[in-house]
């Protein structure tokens, strides 16, 4: 699910909406995943957690053949991307019309068999064999899912949760009650200020009561010790284990690596930073 997506040296929107990042040929999803041996056009498919610029990345990387999987809601959200009128800016219309066949995951889905896991509601799983289920994880922007994978033949899951969250301290150690966003930052879903002077919040989740909900869930799976959850943003993870642009961590490892424990710790200590805020 999009690894690495939006670190594209291909996506000439990326620089201009997120500034001038580097970003080597090698950082690109396809690169990654053919340098493990992994051909982009043997691709049983493509899973966007939402259609957001820094997640899309560069789908002329790979052939039409290669199916491409949203949340539901998502292609009236686009409403045939910036060259339609009305359509959503960031998003490029040729990725609608070049041949790529696009499914929604959800109610009306019938190609996946539906279940609930854990907290969430609604979940498909995607292989059928019980390995991967796509999950309905609402309030960042339509369509918004996460994709909960088996890593290793020993039970450990990581949930691969897109901007469900965008820090560890949105959901672990979980926020305290009463939630008040004077007194607890992490209890309001991705809200913040651009800076310490600031006199008004923004909020990363469209739907924060949905984002509520969802961070919960986040929160419940990481108590289990067989789960880790990550959020693409989320730097206390790749920071836990020094993860560069373009490399990589073999997650089938974390258990024995400690990164819950490590990354629940650099998200006590970016909480208490918030809390100076
Ligand atoms: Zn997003």
């Amino acid at each position: 699910m999009d690894p690495h997506a939006g670190f594209d040296p291909k996506n000439e929107r990326l620089p201009k909406i997120l500034g001038e990042p580097e970003l080597p040929q090698s950082a690109t999803a396809a690169e990654l995943i053919s340098k493990h041996g992994v051909d982009p056009a043997s691709l049983k498919g493509i899973i966007w957690s939402h259609c957001h610029v820094d997640h899309y990345g560069n789908l002329d990387d790979y052939p039409t053949h290669v199916p491409v999987y949203v949340g539901e809601g998502s292609l009236s959200w686009l409403n045939g991307g910036d060259e339609a009128e009305g359509g959503l800016a960031s998003f490029p219309s040729h990725f609608l019309t070049g041949g790529w066949k696009y499914t929604e995951i959800g109610a009306s889905n019938k190609q996946f068999k539906k279940t609930s896991i854990g907290p969430f509601e609604e979940a498909w799983d995607f292989f059928g064999d019980g390995s991967a289920y796509i999950i309905k994880a609402e309030g960042h922007c339509p369509g918004h899912l996460c994709l909960l994978v088996r890593v290793n033949d020993n039970g450990d899951w990581a949930l691969l949760a897109g901007d469900a969250a965008h820090s560890q301290s949105l959901y672990w150690p979980a926020p305290p009650a009463p939630y008040s966003v004077e007194k607890d930052l992490r209890s309001v879903p991705g809200q913040f200020k651009f800076s310490p002077d600031a006199t008004t919040y923004s909020c990363m989740q469209d739907f924060p009561e949905k984002a509520f909900k969802t961070l919960s869930s986040l929160t419940r799976l990481e108590m289990e010790k067989n789960v880790i959850v990550l959020p693409a943003h989320e730097i206390e993870a790749t920071n836990a284990v020094n993860l560069k642009l373009g490399g990589t961590y073999n997650l089938s490892e974390y258990g024995r690596d400690g990164l819950k424990k490590m990354k629940a710790d650099l998200g006590q200590k970016r909480h208490d930073e918030l809390q100076k805020l």
